[in-house]
């Protein structure tokens, strides 16, 4: 079958699947039309394939951090970066309150934690709004293309970031982050409310699986070390909760978000992206998780298989 009239089976045979709910802590969220599907591959050469409501737009949620993660190590060095936090799988919820016992570092940049200090390790500590559109203009980077946030969307989780702030006052007393807690958790939520298509997704997962060069744009966006790690940290993290069940049984870096998306990165080969509103307990698409599923034993992406 060409890919796709075979991506366009997959979205039928996952479309019934209404089970799960619609993020609602962040109002704007529950606002969405829960039926919204689509699915993107971009392969490393530029090639995009797309099926479904892959135009439609949301915001990017958790799916930014592995990319303000790449930001960060790429300005400040590996070793500066793990020096705060930490590439441990937590084998919590993404909004858990913990540190790693110890050295009092967050345990990954995959759960809100590490992924408000790493916002932090971005740009000039002295700049928090240069830092910010330091911030937009490197996931456009890796988008091709120009984003923005979606400020209605920033407005409604900032009303209900509670647990953001309770989060980022954890990492102030220590002095993981120096700054206000509240302005720190603005400037995160104004990271998680950037608007993307599916086809963006896939295309910066793309970027990563293709060392850090955009395919289309073919603009260095980071360096390959830095793309290794960041697929290395999704591998083991990406998926919060169910990381292991992940790896194991679809085997393919990952990262997913509240809003419905969820991306995959194959190193040397594609980015896969999916869409679709409705989440599991861990808060990963439904349907999203389902069409990885398919998309790896079909299409024999499980990086454990031999070649
Ligand atoms: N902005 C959301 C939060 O911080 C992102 C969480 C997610 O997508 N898992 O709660």
């Amino acid at each position: 079958t060409p890919i796709p009239d075979y991506l366009v089976e997959v979205l039928d045979a996952v479309a019934a699947d209404a089970s799960g709910a619609v993020a609602d802590y962040i109002p704007e969220l529950a606002q969405v039309d829960p039926d919204q599907l689509g699915v993107v591959l971009a392969t490393v050469d530029g090639a995009v394939y797309e099926a479904g409501d892959c135009a439609a737009g949301f915001t990017i949620q958790s799916i930014s951090k592995p990319f303000v993660y790449a930001l960060a190590l790429q300005q400040r060095g590996l070793e500066a970066v793990l020096d705060q936090v930490d590439v441990e799988p937590s084998g919590e919820a993404f909004n858990e309150l913990s540190l790693e016992k110890g050295s009092g570092r967050p345990l990954n940049p995959m759960i809100n934690a590490g992924a408000i200090v790493v916002h932090t390790m971005v740009g000039d500590a002295q700049d928090p709004q240069g830092r910010c559109e330091q911030v937009l203009a490197g996931l456009s980077a890796f988008a091709g293309r120009p984003l923005a946030v979606d400020e209605a969307a920033y407005a409604s989780e900032s009303e209900t970031a509670f647990r953001n702030y309770a989060i980022a006052n954890m990492l102030r007393s220590r002095d993981s982050i120096v700054e206000d807690p509240e302005d720190v958790v603005a400037a995160y939520t104004r990271q998680c409310s950037v608007r993307v298509t599916t086809r963006d997704l896939a295309l910066m997962a793309a970027t990563l699986a293709n060392g850090g060069v955009h395919p289309l744009s073919e603009e260095r966006v980071v360096e390959e070390w830095v793309a290794r790690q960041v697929m290395s940290v999704m591998a083991t993290c990406g998926m919060y909760d169910s990381a292991g069940d992940w790896i194991s049984t679809v085997g393919f870096p990952a990262k997913s978000g509240v809003s419905g998306g969820i991306i995959g990165a194959l190193p040397g080969q594609l980015g896969i992206a999916a869409f679709s509103p409705r989440l599991d307990p861990h808060g990963s698409s439904v349907r999203g998780v389902e069409v990885c599923r398919r998309l790896s034993a079909d299409m024999g992406l499980h990086m454990m298989d031999p070649p």
